[in-house]
């Protein structure tokens, strides 16, 4: 203990200690904030004799949370540690929800509504009474979300509707939650909404909870929303102790409800909080984090801060304007291998940052070029994959029939020739009867609805369904599914839809990745619990794969590629950071919306996680809507202090395209060449 103790400074030490009154550490980028939570289980675990199963940290991403777990897992041993919760705010009102299930009005095995899934009972819900368009759609449902956020019941949402859109909202609102309680599902607001409610409600549920966790940490705390803060204030609210942290300059997420201004709130709820600020940065160079705070400064703050760091000032912040996107993405392969073999560094070194998941494409490809291994998170993901949503959909429908989704995506795969046809006059017949689809195909009634032999394809695969459901319920249920996966020849299906045989091959590896995936999870939860069965390791990967996109485990020396919004709380030696333009970062919503302050902190996020060099890449050109049309420069390259800035690339292009194209492939080869030898 004496060493993990001795690495912190002592605001950090003060922090660790303080456990008896409710603590605020509230400090900047880098300074060891989540340094801090980890060290400080350790310290609860170790020098004050509190059991791990009553400490539970929170943060906001599985990233974060994996992260959390390893530097807690390089302090304490594994006995130790054992029944230690940290996870992600998600992740615990699903566990809550999952052990409370019955005192909520559910059944187990319950489903996760993904976005896309709620989107389609929307629409479904709204598209009774009228044709509606999908952009009416996305804003009722935008609308709904924000009032579970906000904790805003249906009631009270139809009062304060001011406006027609959101009149509409609040109609839809209540529909929309009767339907998922019939469907047995939840959304994704539902997770932290519905504990809260249960926990308001029912205090006896509430004082299991609060005794169960003795001691509460949150990470990112800047990003909380209303829901998260008021579960975070009722789990706390017995012994009145725990530890946030968090940095205002860092809230990234207000178009998703968060709340910085519960760092305020916090000082008004709790008289006794006591607030740690840290100054020291460990990350980066004082280059990098003199440029961060001058562009911070930008913005109004809530407290204000001076980081500093003893990392010495560092090479010059780069900025690359390159001609075209292609050639800014081409621009950062290049500066990443010549790099890569000059500095003798790993690829994992590196990371890409920008604002849209799209611009990642164009990344991918150069990388590609250059075979140069990376990966992506938050984009298109693991579990995006067709392959992995259709076995996705099985295994949702095994826990939950109800799940009509579910139903419609798999009825088909492989092929059961039950055509668009036959699955309207279902419908037909499921909502007359007020049943889910899968119900409907039991019922006799449906006869009337279809021909017979169309009946019998329905049954066969409804009674086929029922046998695995049945075969899950014995000891063995990952063999069932493995069984079920060979029974429907899915490996058939594959090849006859890729475009090669290879495909097709590692298309059914990922399946297998799938399942031996939902096997350790589900070992891993019995040793917590061995009441945990087969449906609620299910439905932990159904979560997984919606709150972790691709965040597979994998360590594995490669480029990362992230969004800003992905790489919160993380670090790497060099950054790229592209699209430094007008429309981009800012984004041209946030313009128009006049948000760009919230635009200035992604800005701040994205360079302070750089250790050592830090570049910034624009391009003079962009094709936006199928059109070449010229960039204005990011206003928050204007911020910075350009004496630390290098610019490059200012230079009109005078040669050929064959020319450049030549020269382009002649740079590729002698890398290639370098990097062999
Ligand atoms: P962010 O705001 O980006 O989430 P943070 O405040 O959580 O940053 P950490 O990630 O905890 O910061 O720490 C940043 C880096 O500094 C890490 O590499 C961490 O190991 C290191 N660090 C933290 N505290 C110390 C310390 N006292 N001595 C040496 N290194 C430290
Ligand atoms: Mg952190």
């Amino acid at each position: 203990m004496q060493k993990i103790l001795a690495r912190l400074n002592d605001r950090q030490l003060e922090a660790v200690q303080q456990v008896d009154s409710p603590l605020l550490v509230l400090a900047g980028a880098g300074s060891g904030k989540t340094s801090v939570i980890t060290s400080k289980i350790a310290y609860l675990i170790r020098s004050r004799g509190m059991a791990a199963r009553n400490i539970c940290a929170v943060t906001f991403t599985n990233k974060a949370a994996r992260e959390m777990r390893e530097r807690v897992g390089k302090m304490l041993s594994r006995e130790e540690a054992k029944g230690l919760t940290v996870s992600t705010f998600h992740s615990l009102g699903l566990d809550i929800i999952r052990r409370e299930v019955k005192h909520l009005g559910y059944k187990s095995g319950f489903s996760l509504f993904d976005t896309e899934d709620s989107r389609a009972l929307l629409r479904d819900l709204m598209h009774k009474d009228a044709q509606v368009d999908a952009d009416v759609v996305n804003q009722v449902q935008h609308l709904i979300s924000n009032w579970k956020n906000d904790l805003v019941e249906p009631d009270t949402a139809a009062a304060v509707a001011e406006n027609p859109s959101e009149r509409l909202a609040a109609q839809v609102y209540e529909h929309y939650n009767r339907h998922l309680q019939a469907y047995n599902a939840v959304d994704f607001d539902d997770l932290i909404r519905l504990p809260v409610l249960l926990f308001q409600q029912q205090p006896e549920v509430l004082e299991k909870w609060q005794h169960r966790m003795h001691y509460l940490l949150i990470d990112e705390y800047q990003d909380t929303n209303i829901s998260q803060y008021r579960l975070v204030k009722l789990l706390t609210n017995l012994r009145r102790t725990f530890t946030v942290v968090g940095d205002d300059d860092q809230s990234i997420y207000a178009w998703r409800g968060a709340r910085p201004e519960n760092l305020i709130q916090l000082g008004e709820d709790f008289p006794n909080l006591k607030i740690i600020k840290l100054e020291q940065n460990y990350r980066s160079t004082g280059r990098i984090l003199k440029v961060a705070n001058h562009l911070i400064a930008h913005n109004p703050h809530l407290h204000e801060k001076s980081l500093w760091s003893q990392l010495g000032y560092g090479d010059p912040i780069r900025v690359i304007e390159c001609a075209s996107e292609e050639a800014e993405a081409e621009r950062i392969a290049a500066e990443i291998m010549t790099r890569k073999i000059k500095e003798q560094a790993s690829w994992k070194d590196f990371a890409v940052l920008y604002r849209g998941n799209f611009q990642s494409r164009i990344v991918e490809i150069k990388l590609q070029a250059f075979q140069i291994p990376y990966k992506i998170s938050g984009g298109t993901s693991f579990f995006a994959r067709n392959e992995i949503k259709d076995i996705m959909g099985y295994l949702r429908l095994l826990i939950n029939p109800a799940d009509d989704n579910a139903f419609l995506r798999i009825i088909n795969i492989p092929r059961r020739e039950i055509g668009p046809a036959i699955l309207e006059k279902l419908a037909t017949y499921a909502r007359d009867r007020g049943v889910s689809l899968f119900a409907a195909c039991h019922e006799m009634g449906l006869e009337q609805y279809l021909k017979e032999h169309q009946v019998e394809k329905l049954r066969r695969f409804t009674h086929w369904m029922d046998s695995i459901i049945r075969r899950c319920e014995s000891d063995d249920p990952i063999a069932a599914i493995g069984e079920m996966i060979r029974d429907m020849d899915y490996e058939a299906w594959l090849y006859q839809n890729a475009s090669t045989p290879t495909v097709a091959e590692r298309r059914y590896a990922n399946i297998w990745t799938l399942i031996d995936s939902l096997s350790d999870t589900l070992k891993r939860m019995q040793e917590d619990d061995d009441q945990v069965g087969i449906r609620e390791a299910i439905a932990r990967l159904v979560l997984r794969d919606l709150l972790e996109q691709q965040e597979e485990e994998d360590d594995s020396d490669k480029v990362q590629l992230l969004t800003l919004h992905a790489s919160k709380g993380l670090e790497f030696p060099q950054v790229f950071l592209m699209g430094m333009e007008e429309e981009l970062l800012p984004h041209r919503n946030a313009i128009e919306s006049d948000t760009i302050e919230e635009e200035r902190r992604l800005a701040y996020v994205g360079i302070t996680r750089a250790q050592q060099q830090l570049t910034l890449t624009l391009a003079k050109q962009r094709k936006t809507y199928g059109e070449m049309l010229n960039c204005t420069p990011s206003r928050f390259l204007d911020e910075l202090p350009q004496d630390d800035l290098k610019w490059e690339g200012r230079v009109t292009d005078t040669q050929s395209p064959e020319e450049r194209k030549q020269r382009k492939q002649d740079r590729i080869n002698a890398l290639r060449a370098m990097l062999n030898n």
